[in-house]
């Protein structure tokens, strides 16, 4: 994700516009169903550089209750500090950071995979579902409840319920 315009950054007032369409830098822990893309301007006000935009993808993840893999689409509002300085190679995210200036520069280039891979890796959901009514795994027996039905609920008699059927 490198962009030949740091020249546009280092006036007085810098800025400039960079367009992405690349596949997820590496580093993220999560496999990508699509490439990341969006808009950021970088500006550069009183020697202190912003990045302002939008970034969406799609993240494959495994779904809350059932655990089938399936695309999660983010979209996400991009707005940070970032600071011209060497990015990490390999990149490392270290939580904890997050308050800190992202990283924009590769040798004499401007580099964004740093900034979009923070970004999309706080986009992720913690929690997903297949589907809104996915039914979950039979916690007896293991068996996806979405693909088949088991015998368990029906074995598990309410002790509220036996007690009932003593009466009648
Ligand atoms: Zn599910
Ligand atoms: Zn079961």
């Amino acid at each position: 994700m490198q962009y030949r315009l740091l020249g546009q950054l280092k006036g007085p007032r810098g800025y400039a516009f960079c367009e992405i369409n690349a596949p997820v830098p590496a580093g993220t822990g999560q496999e990508w169903a699509g490439p990341a893309r969006g808009i950021i301007e970088l500006e550069k006000s009183e020697e202190v550089y912003t990045a302002h935009g939008w970034l969406e993808s799609t993240v494959v993840m495994p779904c809350s209750r059932c655990l089938l893999p399936h695309q999660v689409p983010l979209h996400v509002e991009v707005d940070e500090r970032v600071v011209l300085e060497q990015i990490d190679e390999p990149a490392s995210f270290r939580e904890g950071e997050a308050d800190e200036p992202i990283p924009i520069l590769n040798s004499d280039a401007l580099d964004l995979s740093e900034l979009v891979r923070q970004v999309v890796i706080l986009a992720v959901p913690t929690r997903s579902l297949c589907q809104p009514e996915c039914r979950g795994l039979c916690p007896h027996c293991g068996v996806d409840l979405n693909r088949r039905t088991c015998a368990c609920a029906e074995q598990q008699v309410d002790p509220r319920l036996e007690v009932l059927r003593k009466l009648l």
